[in-house]
């Protein structure tokens, strides 16, 4: 029984530090923090761990394509999608995970 006891804790601890992890990487701007661009920034989809055990978290998932770095941003927070790219290939928003 102590054993089920110290895995559910356990697994409560590692829940929240990962948890705690996304929410760091959470920007308030779409920016990578590390070239400083907001131009070579494509929205692609989150991990899979993201989508399966924190569906409920309102985050766009963003990569540089530059340095390759990722963040999130609030899913309230604009980013910047080139306009030419939303006439010319509508792509519908719900695609993304
Ligand atoms: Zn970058």
């Amino acid at each position: 029984m102590e054993v089920f006891f110290y895995s559910v804790i356990g697994l409560a601890v590692l829940y929240g530090l990962i948890l705690f992890g996304i929410v760091w990487k959470t920007q308030k701007k779409c920016e990578c923090t590390h070239c400083r661009t907001a131009m070579h920034l494509e929205r692609t989809n989150r991990p899979l761990y993201v989508r399966r055990f924190y569906d409920y978290l309102p985050l766009k998932f963003f990569r540089c394509r530059r340095c390759q770095r990722t963040f999130y941003l609030h899913k309230d927070t604009p980013d910047s999608e080139p306009e030419s790219m939303k006439e010319t290939a509508p792509k519908p928003k719900a695609s993304y995970t």
